[in-house]
């Protein structure tokens, strides 16, 4: 099943296929936490299906295998872990199943997932099936943006960009499934994507992250209490908490410069204008500048002590 801000896109798939004009390799550009691989399987399953070629009837063989992630014609690589590379003979692998001849009698999909995790060599490995794959074979790869691409692979490829819906749309969409009304500043703080808000609020962030941000706003203030009480809430969620502070920060020096719309923290926003009447600019400046070098730290070295940096990054935040 589709998601709702998936349609659009996918009617533009159906036309092509229908069309038979679909190019043989589509590059799905989609953030993280917007049902990307679920849009990219779809594609996947109607390209193998028996019965039809606009959408995947569900009950031939080939969609029966698809349902049971057992396709024989169907290839998935992506990175071993999130964050890692992929690795060149994984790609090797891809050119060999592209050469391989069909199990079922019709095509082959490969989907290669965060095909920015690709290096250089991984790409260059890639590049002359990419450009002219054997007759029959689907190429599907899917990424976050074109930034972290290599630019010779997006030259070879079929371009889509799976637009995130409206704010607005977000939120009845989360609160239907919900049945609760949920807050602007959830949806914002994880980029207006809408499966990510959803987990977000299922699993209780968005009121430990009113707890943090309420707490952390009360230390700002003199005379500087309750480190360990921050600290807490910090370490129970982990370095998203970080994040979370440095968007709170951000909001604070916005404030004091007289922004006056566009902040993260909508429902928050007593706290922010709290701490922004009350620390100065350049320390809140200097602090979400080292809260964004600690989180990039912690992000590559999981094995620090998120404890003590953390305690000693709002140590800063006392001046005598
Ligand atoms: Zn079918």
């Amino acid at each position: 099943m589709l998601y709702p801000w998936q349609e659009s896109l996918w009617q533009n798939w159906q036309q092509l296929l229908e069309q038979r004009r679909l190019h043989h390799a589509i590059l799905l550009l989609a953030v993280k936490g917007s049902g990307r691989d679920v849009l990219a399987r779809q594609l996947a399953k109607t390209v193998l299906c028996q019965n039809s070629e606009t959408e995947p009837c569900g009950v031939c063989h080939s969609c029966k295998l698809f349902e049971a992630s057992s396709h024989p014609d169907f290839h998935v690589i992506k990175p071993e872990q999130e964050g890692k590379q992929i690795g060149v003979d994984a790609v090797r692998q891809c050119n060999r199943w592209a050469t391989e001849t069909s199990q079922l009698n019709g095509q082959r999909v490969i989907l290669i997932e965060h095909a920015d995790a690709m290096g250089e060599a991984g790409a260059n490995a890639i590049l002359k099936t990419l450009e002219e794959p054997p007759q029959g074979c689907q190429f599907i790869l899917t990424a976050q943006s074109l930034d972290s691409l290599l630019p010779t692979i997006v030259s070879r490829c079929n371009k889509w960009r799976l637009p995130i819906p409206a704010e607005v749309n977000v939120k009845q969409w989360v609160e239907h499934k919900l049945m609760q009304s949920i807050k602007q500043e959830s949806i914002r703080l994880n980029s207006g994507a809408p499966l990510s808000t959803l987990s977000f609020v299922e699993s209780g962030m968005d009121i430990r992250h009113g707890n943090l941000i309420k707490a952390f706003a009360d230390f700002l203030q003199p005379p500087n209490l309750g480190i360990y009480d921050v600290t807490a809430l910090c370490t129970a969620d982990g370095i998203v908490t970080l994040k979370w502070l440095s968007y709170f920060l951000v909001d604070c020096i916005k404030y004091q410069q007289g922004v006056s719309d566009h902040f993260v923290h909508v429902e928050s926003f007593a706290s922010v204008q709290q701490v922004a009447s009350s620390v100065p600019t350049a320390l809140l400046i200097d602090q979400s500048r080292k809260i964004n070098t600690l989180y990039r730290k912690l992000e590559q070295h999981t094995g620090l002590n998120i404890e003590l940096l953390v305690v000693e990054w709002l140590t800063g935040f006392i001046q005598d």
